[in-house]
């Protein structure tokens, strides 16, 4: 049997999971939004675990954190994809539904699922699926920014996320709370915005009202993502710890 090698990562200032997929067969290895700031930790675990970085994944354009895609691949020459919509010219894979990426023996099925952003993409991989920001566990992102809109997150989440096996399990792009997997038909029941019976009128509803302070680092992490991760230069002393690279020169 072919083994994928899986790991789920934590960053603590934007509570963001990135994931490792890695193929045994090939060496190499994909991560799923990697944050910028842990780009070294990211790249001791790929050498620990003897994998080569051949591609990095953005679900979407964050707005919370800034993603190490461009500082990974200056360091390990890896590939930069992202969903075909958002058509950065940073990237150098543009990622869209029913054009699989392969690797090795690890393949990822893209999701269009746009709602929290209008470019956003799940990546299903076997038996996991990567939500991004369009699910969360007991939750999804919001869609108040960056072309949001709550009837296209309804319609992305109910009919392309839940209908995928019940066993899929459900692997957030962030999570509050210290949960890390949940599985498709513990979502179906249990998510309170887009489970049970909820319609779209009473997700809208919910989504209309939810009353979240504007994201504070949104004007500094949009343009940094669409430039694959360069951190704005005049970025003000309490947000610089989301571009923080003080460990880009090893004391010691
Ligand atoms: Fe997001």
């Amino acid at each position: 049997e072919k083994m994928m090698i899986f790991r789920q990562l934590f960053e603590p200032i934007s509570s963001t999971y990135t994931y490792l997929l890695g193929c045994e067969q090939s060496g190499q290895a994909l991560l799923i939004d990697p944050v910028l700031p842990m780009w070294q930790r990211d790249l001791a675990l790929l050498n620990e675990l003897g994998l080569t970085l051949a591609y990095t994944l953005d679900t979407h354009i964050h707005a919370d954190h800034v993603t190490a895609a461009l500082r990974l691949k200056r360091e390990t020459g890896s590939q930069i994809a992202c969903s075909a919509v958002d058509a950065l010219p940073c990237t150098d894979v543009a990622l869209r539904e029913g054009v699989p990426l392969q690797m090795g023996s690890v393949c990822i099925d893209p999701l269009f699922t746009p709602g929290h952003t209008d470019g956003h993409l799940a990546f299903l991989a076997g038996e996991r699926v990567f939500t991004g920001d369009a699910l969360l566990i007991d939750g999804c992102g919001r869609t108040d920014f960056q072309n949001g809109n709550a009837q296209d997150l309804f319609h992305s989440v109910r009919e392309k996320l839940f209908t995928l096996p019940d066993d899929t399990l459900v692997y957030p792009g962030h999570d509050y709370h210290e949960r890390r997997v949940s599985n498709i038909a513990q979502e179906k029941i249990r998510n309170p915005r887009l489970g049970g019976d909820k319609s779209l009128a009473e997700f809208i509803e919910i989504m209309a009202n939810l009353n979240l302070a504007y994201p504070k680092f949104i004007d500094y992490a949009v343009p940094s993502n669409r430039a694959c991760g360069v951190c704005a230069q005049e970025i003000p002393e309490d947000l610089q710890q989301y571009c923080d690279q003080i460990t880009d020169s090893v004391q010691g």
